[in-house]
């Protein structure tokens, strides 16, 4: 294939079928695509000629990245992030900036300034958030990897809502420098694509210390594909999570469970516990979080202003109020409030130390398990405009997903399999820094 018919193919599925889907915020221009391909063919990466698409949260130098939110609209970022330094390097070229929910807050990307992206696979359906759109553009055939990223499973839920893979990396494996920060403690960026083999490349790509981001950790995965045959690993089968699903998912996550078990696993039932905490104690934790990074866009030195005279309060609030969208003013004043004096006790500390009890029941499920099972979501594919207006559905959304992050674990979404057409995805945690052998499992299982 020559560079010219590779950028053209994938313009061409764009020009088809983008204006339905809308997986992208910013597009670049064919001719600009073309010219960096080429020359990046000239030099001998791992990524040498290949696209890649970038959730628009991900700072990339001149190029706009306004995280789906009128406050950055117009953000154009000096500097490129820890992690597509490192993708340059390599060779990686940028296609464009994908449509998320905004600020990285919401679970089907409809939250976004922009509007919702569609699922390829159903376009009255959400591709799942908040990195609906770089998985929309892997499924739609726009590129064959993406990055996002996940504070309570927004890799892994677009992942499993649109039949691709997904990780989420343990916590300091991926440097967050250039990630527009939503909370800090609970996220990594990391890789989505078509199949395991190209997961695992790009993980290792990205992954390493970084001076510019003091949570990193000393540790510098091996790349390549490995296929770990499941023979003699032990499976946990996550039943709390399992019965908190749909039918429809619950059974094709069985089958797969059943599919692991006939190639050799040692697979048996077991629970999460504490399923009732989690949510709740990620919500504030995240919110707390967010409340505080969210706090620098006052339209002065940052973000939108509406050019109002006033006195400062006058014009916060009005930069404030017509810069950020709905979800993202409930979180700032529920974060807020729960950081507020009287509360802080009651709900942030509070949450601090369940926080600390789901750490700890984890850790003792993998003195047991090699792997933890569960649906990736409890739900199939919700319909545009089905959970966006009661935002306690959609939170219910993430109960499989935000585990691994309050854990600081590896997790992967892989397909499982389809029900009535639509894409259901069965979630792989790990315990931590297992991030190659997830990915080597996954690999095996395609
Ligand atoms: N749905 C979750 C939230 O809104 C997770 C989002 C994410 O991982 N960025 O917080």
């Amino acid at each position: 294939l020559s560079p010219e018919d590779y950028v053209r193919r994938s313009f061409e599925r764009i020009e088809r079928v983008e204006g339905r889907v809308r997986a992208f915020i910013t597009l670049r221009k064919e001719e600009e695509v073309l010219n960096d391909v080429k020359a990046s063919l000239r030099g001998k990466g791992k990524l040498s000629g290949v696209l890649i698409a970038i959730k628009d949260n991900i700072s990339t130098n001149g190029i706009r990245t306004t995280c789906a939110s009128k406050m950055l609209e117009d953000y154009v970022p000096p500097y490129d992030a820890t992690v597509i330094r490192r993708l340059k390097e390599e060779g990686a070229v940028i296609l464009g900036k994908t449509n998320m929910d905004e600020f990285a807050m919401g679970s089907t990307t409809e939250t976004s300034y922009f509007g919702p992206t569609r699922n390829p696979w159903d376009l009255t359906r959400t591709p799942g958030g908040s990195s609906g759109g770089s998985a929309s553009a892997i499924a739609a055939g726009f590129v064959e990897i993406a990055l996002g990223s996940d504070t309570g499973g927004s890799i892994r839920t677009p992942a499993s809502f649109t039949s691709i893979f997904g990780l989420k990396p343990s916590y300091g494996t991926v440097s967050r420098y250039g990630l527009v920060a939503y909370a800090n403690s609970l996220e990594q960026i990391g890789p989505m694509a078509r199949n395991g083999e190209d997961l695992a490349l790009l993980f290792s790509i990205i992954a390493g210390p970084d001076d510019r981001d003091a949570t990193t950790i000393d540790y510098a995965p091996q790349g390549g594909a490995i296929n770990i045959p499941v023979k003699g690993v032990r499976v946990g089968i996550l039943t709390d999570l399992l019965e908190a699903s749909d039918k429809a998912v619950s059974s094709t996550i069985t089958g797969f469970v059943d599919k692991m078990v006939s190639e050799g696993a040692i697979a048996e039932e077991t629970k999460l516990g504490l399923v009732d905490y989690v949510l709740p104690t990620y919500y504030i934790i995240a919110m707390s979080e967010a409340s505080s990074n969210l706090a620098r866009y006052d339209g002065v030195r940052y973000g939108y202003n509406s050019l109002v005279e006033g006195n400062w309060r006058e014009v916060y609030s009005k930069n404030r109020g017509e810069g950020f969208g709905r979800e993202v003013k409930r979180r700032i004043l529920l974060g807020s409030f729960i950081l507020s004096a009287g509360y802080y006790e009651q709900f942030y500390i509070k949450a601090l130390k369940v926080r600390r009890l789901i750490r700890n029941s984890v850790e003792k499920l993998f003195s047991k398990y090699d792997i933890l099972v569960s649906p990736t979501t409890p739900v199939l594919p919700p319909r545009i405009g089905e959970v966006i207006d009661d935002p306690i559905k959609m939170y219910a959304m993430d109960v499989g997903t935000v585990t691994a992050n309050l854990a600081g674990v590896p997790a992967l979404s892989m397909p499982a399999g389809f029900y009535n057409g639509l894409p259901v995805g069965v979630q792989l945690m790990g315990r931590y820094l297992s991030d190659n052998f997830l990915m080597g499992v996954a690999i095996f299982m395609e």
